[in-house]
């Protein structure tokens, strides 16, 4: 059996990620660089704890991904990216290696959607459920909303006045994967999206297959990158695919990104862990800052 592993990252693009004003980022280039990957190892930590503890793949990308969403760093759940209207909606997957999935998509009001991803796959009736009928849904789940405003961070309102209605990537969208005890991968990913995004956009992430996908025969994948073009080509679903032909992890994930690049010009970057428990993490993208806790071993970065 392998030993239980967990992988997470924190967005492929420029990092620092882009859009942020300078009065909302008062610390240098190098401080948030590192602050990234401190928010990394934070969150696999809280991953592999889970795992240690016996917990299930599915529970440490869960618990990896919900401390993604409470640093206001990334964009997930507080601090994530305003849409053109200034509102928050977050989309959010999480899967298994038995192709069970959960995903919401352009829900406001919950400060880790991640969390109510985990609810719709534990239901087990659909995979998918957006806006209002997904509110609905988290409220039923009696998980708690809150107002619009108590998800908004300072560095996220900043960094939408500064944009003056324009659309683009910030590049800190997060996702995790892992191997448990028994052998049993997981993947989940979490964003606010593009800033500026018409609301009801929603992007790649909460697809499976796109910005995830987890099967016991193949791996976990998590991807970030421009959610259109990831969602046109499958990103996810290709580096499993790339495990089924006999590619090895990081090979699988270089071949994936080179073939998104290829057909669609897009940059993006992917973690994954195999079946066996193997990790591997690429990007095509200027930095992706990721961090694993292997047997035994911890390891993270930022440049590709
Ligand atoms: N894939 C995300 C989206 O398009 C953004 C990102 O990963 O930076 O919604």
């Amino acid at each position: 059996m392998p030993e239980p592993a967990i992988i997470v990252h924190g967005g492929a693009g420029s990092w620092p990620a882009s859009g942020d004003p300078e009065s909302a980022a008062p610390t240098s280039a190098d401080e948030r660089r590192r602050e990234a990957v401190q928010g990394c190892r934070r969150a696999a930590e809280a991953g592999h704890a889970v795992l240690r503890a016996g917990g299930t793949a599915l529970d440490a990308v869960e618990a990896a991904v919900r401390v993604l969403e409470d640093d206001e760093r990334f964009n997930a759940g507080y601090g994530a990216v305003l849409t053109r209207d200034g509102t928050v909606e977050h989309d959010a997957l999480i899967v298994d290696g038995a192709l069970r999935a959960g995903a919401v998509g352009a829900l406001g009001g919950f400060a880790n959607p991640i969390t109510v991803a985990r609810r719709v796959l534990e239901r087990g009736v659909h995979v998918l459920m957006v806006g209002e009928g997904a509110r609905r849904f988290a409220l039923e789940e009696g998980l708690t909303e809150v107002p619009s405003a108590a998800l908004i961070s300072p560095r996220a309102r900043a960094r939408f006045e500064a944009a003056h209605g324009a659309l683009a990537r910030s590049g800190d969208t997060v996702g995790a994967c892992a191997i448990d005890a028994a052998g049993h991968i997981a993947a989940a990913t979490s964003t606010g999206g593009l800033l500026g995004k018409r609301p009801g956009r929603v992007g790649d992430s909460p697809i499976p297959g796109a910005g995830g996908f987890a099967d016991d025969r193949l791996g976990a994948v998590s991807a970030t990158g421009h959610g259109e073009s990831i969602l046109r080509v499958g990103l996810s679903r290709t580096v499993a695919e790339r495990l089924r032909s006999g590619d090895a992890p990081a090979m699988a994930c270089r071949f994936a990104l080179a073939a998104l690049a290829e057909r669609t010009g897009a940059t993006a970057g992917v973690i994954l862990v195999d079946a066996a428990g193997r990790i591997a993490h690429a990007t095509n993208a200027l930095a992706m800052p990721w961090a694993a806790i292997t047997a035994g071993e911890a390891n993270e970065g930022i440049d590709p």
